[in-house]
């Protein structure tokens, strides 16, 4: 998030000073790094959670086509990126299929609708259905090996989805960003954030020497992933007041045999247990890391204390405030199947690991998967005055009424949003500048101000460029 947008304002407003500080020693190790979340480029072309079905059984497209558009901001991005040679090159994004996948008559049939819901518009038009087995083999063979016959199974595919190493693209956006005269510090923390007159006073400290100084910054992002709350909590800004944070950790089970790796090309996604939160949705899915491919199932969520895999238990007891209590105790209270969903992930054995695996790749053998520790969400809670709080699922961002500080909470869909989060970011924070930029953003984001899905013959264009640049037909 932090890279993104200090490469914007570097581009929309080359003269102003930048410093960015990061507590760990290189960028996109935290949340962005690619062993940490999936690489989806979340367009909703294979996430069922964007398209619950109603309860009347029906499906609404939009939220889906919102998810669709925000990417296509981003793909935009890293065109422009790739270009102007603000990244190394387009190794960090690679074309590959989104396919969902259910079994059961009613998961079937809840697939059909939400294919009939997407299909007639033009960010779905390539969206493929079908319950046929052999099919099945042919766009995924380890999903269909070994399956029975007589089980009902559907599945849809988007053949050119994308994998984006988000690590990678963090890592050379910020090496850009330094080469551009910006001040990149890492091991630095940022400790506290302070107003100091009309601007902001951090203090910050190199973890190599022990030294502590002070920064001044007419602006400030918090842009921190998990440790935004905090830091926004420090700033005192009366609209963090009511916000508080709910971890949820993750696993994944990393495939350790090559010539099972290979045999999968795909991001598959099913259908989230009772009460999972939407990120917890399983998925087996390939992805690219470093340029090497790599062979990935799970999530499986967890609980545990901390707000980033580097920082310690304490985090949510710290994050405890009078104004965010009743918040969190309400989501508490009203969140039983969460509560219920996480006792049972918690507790799952290696063995039940395994099993759960079985269901998306029937043939798994547990002994060629390792388990590895994803990365910390922390998911907003927030203020409601009917329900006294609310766990929301999606980001949420925090600006002062001044608009001289601005953080973001919340992780989903997360780094494939960070291009059009940040540019709503920089209209709320610098209205009197964002008029005269609008221009230099089109530059960036050809499409900016446009709805795609609207507009199928602009859609096109700018797929056959992005595709161009990135290196994806
Ligand atoms: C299991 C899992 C799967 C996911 N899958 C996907 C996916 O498939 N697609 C997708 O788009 N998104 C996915 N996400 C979400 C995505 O990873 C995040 O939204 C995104 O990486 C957040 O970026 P960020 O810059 O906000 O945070 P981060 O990448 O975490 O960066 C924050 C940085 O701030 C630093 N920091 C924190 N506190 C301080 C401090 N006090 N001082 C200095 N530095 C500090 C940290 O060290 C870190 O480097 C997933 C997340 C998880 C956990």
């Amino acid at each position: 998030m932090s890279a993104t947008l200090g490469t914007l304002i570097n581009q929309l407003e080359p003269t102003w000073s930048i410093g960015l500080f990061e507590n760990l020693d290189k960028a996109g190790l935290e949340s962005s790094s690619p062993w940490n979340n999936a690489g989806t480029g979340h367009s909703a072309l294979c996430e069922l959670n964007y398209t619950a079905a109603k309860a009347d059984g029906s499906v609404d497209p939009a939220k889906a086509i919102g998810i669709n558009e925000q990417f296509q901001i981003s793909r935009q991005f890293y065109s422009w990126a790739v270009e102007n040679k603000r990244v190394a090159d387009n190794s960090f994004i690679n074309a590959l299929p989104h396919m969902s996948f259910v079994i059961g008559d009613d998961h079937s049939k809840y697939l059909k609708t939400r294919y009939e819901a997407l299909k007639p518009n033009a960010l779905f038009d390539e969206l493929e259905i079908t319950n046929d087995l052999d099919t099945i083999n042919e766009w995924t063979p380890l999903v269909a090996k070994g399956r029975k016959d007589s089980q009902k199974v559907a599945a849809s595919r988007v053949v050119s989805g994308t994998d984006v190493d988000f690590g990678r693209l963090t890592a050379d956006l910020t090496d850009s960003l330094g080469a551009s005269g910006a001040s990149i510090n890492f091991g630095h923390k940022v400790k506290n954030i302070k107003r100091d007159g009309a601007g902001w006073e951090l203090t910050v400290k190199d973890k190599a020497s022990g030294a502590v100084k002070t920064v001044k910054a007419k602006f400030v992002f918090v842009g921190a992933g998990g440790g935004a709350l905090p830091l926004l909590q420090k700033s005192g800004i009366d609209e963090i007041k009511g916000f508080g944070g709910f971890p949820v950790s993750g696993q994944f089970l990393r495939c350790t045999d090559e010539t099972i790796i290979n045999q999968h090309h795909a991001k598959v996604y099913g259908q989230a247990s009772v009460g999972a939160p939407p990120m917890s949705v399983p998925h087996l899915d390939t992805r690219f890391v470093d340029g090497k491919r790599s062979l990935m199932f799970g999530p499986y969520a967890g609980f545990s204390m901390n707000f980033l895999k580097s920082t310690g238990q304490m985090d949510l007891p710290l994050s405890l405030r009078p104004h965010n209590i009743i918040p969190m105790l309400a989501v508490a209270k009203d969140n039983m199947a969460l509560t219920n969903y996480l006792i049972k992930e918690v507790l799952k054995s290696r063995a039940k690991k395994d099993l759960s695996l079985a269901e998306y790749f029937p043939e798994a053998d547990g002994s060629k998967w390792e388990l590895i520790t994803a990365g910390q969400r922390v998911q907003v809670i927030k203020k409601d005055a009917k329900k006294g709080g609310v766990l929301q699922f999606g980001t949420e961002v925090i600006t002062s009424s001044d608009g001289t500080i601005s953080g973001l909470l919340g992780a989903s869909p997360g780094a494939s949003t960070a291009t059009p989060i940040m540019i709503g970011l920089l209209s709320r924070c610098f209205p009197k500048q964002f008029a005269g930029w609008e221009s230099k953003l089109k530059d960036i984001v050809p499409s900016y101000g446009q709805k795609l899905n609207e507009n199928p013959a602009l859609y096109a264009e700018v797929k056959a460029a992005t595709d161009k640049a990135l290196g994806l037909n």
